[in-house]
Order: structure tokens, then sequence, then C-alpha cells
């Protein structure tokens, strides 16, 4: 009978390990669709994107907690002997059924990428690049609750067994997780540093203007993959790294306002205020959570679950993504104050958007769910700020043959 549940739950997490995949492929279908009916390739991509983070990214992980649900009063008995590693293991193993979930994701919606977009990633680099992503992204958000699982009891009870103690514990451990998260980035992009050839003097001029000393600026390759991107990591030894696909793209003067956009987040502060946002909510929803214990004969369990779910969806998502768009803006301004030419600028927004296949413009709602403004809120928002005619602005839409679909 034992071991007849355990197959029983056994047979359920590998069903929905099916059903995962079955999701992810219907969505390729609807994106595929919308191609063929639209036969554009930013709504179609975006149609991918939108159903991808939100319905498949939450049915996931439902699935996963599900599964562990299922899972655990049969795991118990084998793991129990094996105390605080055991439930590591029980812990890890739904950490590798998440990636086994996101990968096999990735995996069957590649085709119908590649189809839409034109990219040719062979299937084993997608699955390397993606298995880099999911370790670098979930590594922060696993390592507190390893650390206190398989810490040895006596160093626990130390560390964490007063309610202060353990906020000042837990916080001390993640800022310094996130402090050293950055020097992982370059690995996971396969960055190198941009010989000095590459390093021409025009951003070796913008980084001298702008009086930045510690900062080295590295290439990743998305040649295969068509990203045009650049990023800024790093609180002490900052890094820029740009795509080779960008710059393969712009002109010269074009990957100076990128690197002077990404210059303004460093002088701005903004990786800093970011580090402080999340320390911050860490303490906040820790307090939360001890109001909420305290007055546990007033408010019902899931009266208080779903208080801390609002709660967090509000801070870590809502307000962390308007914190965010507003960076980005305080970003763009840096690249006029610093001297960048307007339109040279807004040519290279216009070209991120066509190179990487976004919507141009998104309704209110989407840009509330955004990270970046959309191009054209950052494109007006520039003209308006540099004074620019409209009449001007199509003139450099028309001069960089930028024939993006304005939707
Ligand atoms: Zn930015």
């Amino acid at each position: 009978m034992y071991n007849f549940t355990i197959g029983l739950s056994m047979l359920i997490s590998l069903l929905l390990i099916i059903v995962n995949a079955l999701v992810s492929y219907v969505i390729g279908i609807i994106g595929k669709n919308t191609y063929e009916k639209t036969g554009a390739i930013e709504i179609a991509i975006n149609k991918l994107n939108v159903l991808n983070q939100y319905i498949y990214n939450i049915f996931s992980i439902s699935s996963v907690f599900l599964t562990g649900m299922i899972m655990l009063p049969h795991m118990r008995v084998f793991l129990k002997p094996l105390g605080s590693w055991g439930k590591a293991i029980f812990f890890l193993s739904l950490v590798i059924l998440i990636f086994v979930n996101s990968i096999l994701n990735q995996l069957i919606l590649h085709p119908t990428k590649q189809m839409i977009r034109g990219t040719n990633e062979t299937k084993k680099e997608l699955l390397y690049n993606h298995l880099r992503f999911l370790v670098f992204f979930y590594f922060p958000i696993i390592i507190i609750p390893l650390i206190k699982m398989i810490l040895p009891s006596e160093l626990k009870s130390r560390l964490f067994s007063d309610k202060i103690l353990n906020i000042i514990s837990s916080m001390s451990i993640i800022f310094i997780v996130l402090l050293v998260t950055p020097l992982f980035v370059g690995i996971v992009l396969k960055a190198v540093p941009m010989n000095s050839n590459e390093l021409n003097q025009k951003l070796a001029n913008i980084l001298k203007k702008a009086n930045i000393q510690n900062c080295k600026i590295y290439i990743w390759s998305t040649k295969n993959r068509k990203i045009a991107n650049a990023l800024v990591t790093g609180y002490i030894q900052k890094r820029i790294y740009v795509s080779d696909y960008l710059l393969e793209n712009f002109t010269e003067d074009e990957v100076q306002s990128i690197i002077a956009h990404e210059i303004g987040h460093i002088k701005k502060n903004h990786l800093m205020i970011r580090l402080g946002f999340i320390l911050l909510g860490n303490v906040l929803f820790r307090i939360v959570g001890l109001l909420l214990d305290y007055y546990n004969h007033i408010i019902p369990f899931w009266v208080g679950i779903c208080i801390i779910s609002a709660l967090f969806i509000l801070y870590f998502y809502i307000l962390f993504l308007a914190i965010s768009r507003s960076q980005e803006r305080q970003a763009d301004s840096f690249v006029l104050q610093i001297g960048i030419d307007p339109e040279v600028f807004i040519s290279a927004l216009y070209k991120l958007t066509k190179l990487n296949h976004s919507l141009f413009r998104f309704n209110r709602f989407q840009e509330i769910l955004r990270t970046h403004p959309s191009t054209e809120q950052r494109i007006e928002w520039v003209r308006k700020k540099a004074k620019i005619s409209n009449r001007k602005i199509e003139l450099v839409q028309e001069r960089g043959e930028h024939d993006i679909p304005l939707i």
C-alpha cells in the first residue's frame, strides 16, 4: 500500500511536468498563429512573452508547489533520518523541478521563436545559456533557506534564535549575496573584455568625461539570438556589458549614447538604490510577518497570507518596476546632460526596438508592468527635454531607415 502511494505521487508529479510542457506547446502555437495572422514579428513575440511571463510562470510555480505538497508526506520517511540535510535535499529537488520545467519551456518555444525572428541559436547553446541564467537567477533566492537548513544546529541557534538576531543575520547574508552576485554576470553572459582597438576613443572619452575610472567594458555574443542590449553591474568594480549584435548594427555615436545611458545608472547610484530597496523590503516583510504572528488571534491565517501576498506584489513588483522606470528616465536624462546629440540617442532607441523586435508602444496597463518605459514614451520624453520638433524626429526615422512598425 505504501509503495503504491509513493508510485502514485511520483506519477502525479510526472504528469505535472507533462502538463507544463503542454502549456508551453499551446503558447507556442498561439505565438505562431498570431504571426501567421498579423505578419508582425513584434506582435507575435510580445504575445509569446506575455503569455509565458504570466500564464506559464504562474502555472509552473503553482505546479511545483503542488508537487511539493504531494511528495512531502512520502519523502519525509526517507529524508527524516538525514536530518536537516534531508530537508535541503527535498528543497533542492523542487528547485531542480523548476529548472526542468523552465528548460523544457524554452526548448519547446525555441522552434517557434526561431521561425518568427529568424534567429539561429542551436538547441545546445540555448540549453547552456538558459541553465547558466537559471543558476544565476535562483541562487540569491535559494541561498538563505538553504543555509538555514544545513547550518549546524548550534550555529543556527546562535545566529537565528532571537527574532531581531534572525533579521540581522538574514539581512547580512542577503547583503553579501547581492554584493557578490554581479561578479558572476560575466560568466553567465560568457563576456570578454573589449580590447583597446574596440574601445575606441569615443567610448574612452565618454567614460573620462563622466569622471568614471573603475569601469570596464565587456562584450557578450548574441548574434545568433539577435539581442541588442547593454547593461551595467557592480557596486565597487563597475562593469558595462554590450552585446556584439548591438555593436554590429549601431554607429559609433549610437554606441556612445547607449554607454552614456549605462554610465547614467552608475552616476546616479541606481544599483545601490535597488540593493537598498531589496534589503528594506526584506526587513519590512519580516516585521509584517512578526505583527501578523502577534495578532494571530484576531487575523485568521488565510487573511494573513492574502495580506502578505498583496503587499509582496505591490512592493517587489509594482513599486520596484515604477522605481526601475524612473531610473531609466534619469539615465536617459544623463545622456543629454553629458552632451550626446539627442537625435543620435533617439536613433539608437529606434534601433534597439527594431533589432529586438520589441513593440514601439504599450497600453497603460502594460506600461505599469515594464522595467523600461516604452520606446514611444522615451523618445517623446527626450524630444520634449531637448526641445526637438516632431518633424526632426520623423527625419531621424527616415535617415536611419528605421522602418519599424509603430505599433
Ligand atoms: Zn537602463
